[in-house]
């Protein structure tokens, strides 16, 4: 069975036993999970076909960075590696409690410590994806630069050959053109981002601590990472509290949620369809004004 060579994989790389015990959980968008026993305790292990080998060491360079950082907790690595037919990641198992908002003050907090983690460029050193898209992170001088090339068009090109309709294509043109008047004298920093922060990507274990994971990461700009937690909801009032409390934000961000948004979006209608039309012309219709 595929499994048990993934497995087989799983302890010459770590160096652990796996015990029989294996255990599939609650699905995730884009890969099959388990919970495995081993020797050297629980391990949460993401299994995909061979062509998500780059998307799980992207993810796995990710979680180091942001560990590295030592603000939000993230699952260290366990190993990662392939085998003729699968890719895997291996992480070390989190117990979460089943509601993470009592840490999501905390979680604002430490997120904002994060971001205060710069580099000196926007990008990073590798690519990775966002979900499965490919995400490109050839780093720029200039923020308005990333956004505009590395992220919104992007997107589009993918999205107009995904079937994107011609109005929305035109109103995704016309934003990236003038994309400079959503930022004004607004210059923020690079600062170190989770890149991919929607409500399902934290939790917090019965301790409180919260944890982000999936990330999607590269230095740019920290209201990005923000605007998304505004997507899809799941992060609260004391989250924000937490973030502001640490590391206001700039006058004006209001402006540029539904920008950032827009990436995300037309990321979803890659991924998954023309079920998110609807939120996309909502977010350009913000943009008119
Ligand atoms: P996918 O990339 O397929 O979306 P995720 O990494 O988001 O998968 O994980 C799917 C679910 O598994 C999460 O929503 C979370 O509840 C749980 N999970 C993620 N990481 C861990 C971990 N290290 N330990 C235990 N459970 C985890």
């Amino acid at each position: 069975m595929a499994l048990d060579q993934v497995l087989d994989d799983l302890e010459r790389e770590a160096g652990i036993a796996c015990t029989a015990e294996v255990r599939a959980v609650g699905c995730g968008s884009i890969n099959r999970a388990y919970r495995v026993e081993s020797g050297a305790g629980p391990v949460f292990l993401k299994v995909n076909t061979i062509e998500g080998a780059a998307m799980f060491a992207g993810e796995a360079a990710g979680l180091e960075a942001i560990r590295e950082a030592r603000a939000v907790e993230t699952p260290a690595v366990v190993a990662l590696g392939e085998t003729d037919d699968f890719a895997w990641l291996a992480l070390e198992w989190i117990e979460f409690r089943a509601d993470p908002q009592p840490a999501a003050e905390r979680l604002g907090r430490e997120l904002a410590a994060m971001h205060a983690h710069t580099g000196s460029y926007f990008g990073w050193h590798r690519d990775n994806t966002i979900g499965s898209t490919p995400q490109p992170n050839t780093p720029t001088e200039e923020w308005i630069d990333f956004w505009r090339d590395r992220r919104l068009g992007f997107q589009l090109e993918l999205a107009v050959r995904n079937g994107l309709p011609h109005e929305c294509e035109r109103r995704v043109r016309e934003v990236i053109g003038g994309v400079e008047r959503y930022f004004g004298d607004y210059r923020p920093e690079p600062s170190l981002l989770h890149g991919d922060l929607w409500g399902g990507n934290w939790g917090a274990t019965r301790n409180g601590v919260p944890y982000t994971f999936d990330p999607a990461v590269y230095f740019g700009d920290r209201e990005a990472d923000l605007a998304m937690t505004r997507l899809f909801g799941g992060f609260g009032e004391p989250f924000y509290k937490g973030y502001q409390a640490a590391w206001p934000l700039a006058p004006g961000w209001k402006r540029r949620v539904a920008l950032y948004n827009l990436y995300q979006l037309l990321n979803h209608f890659n991924l998954f369809g023309s079920g998110y039309l609807g939120r996309i012309r909502e977010v350009l219709g913000l943009l008119d004004r």
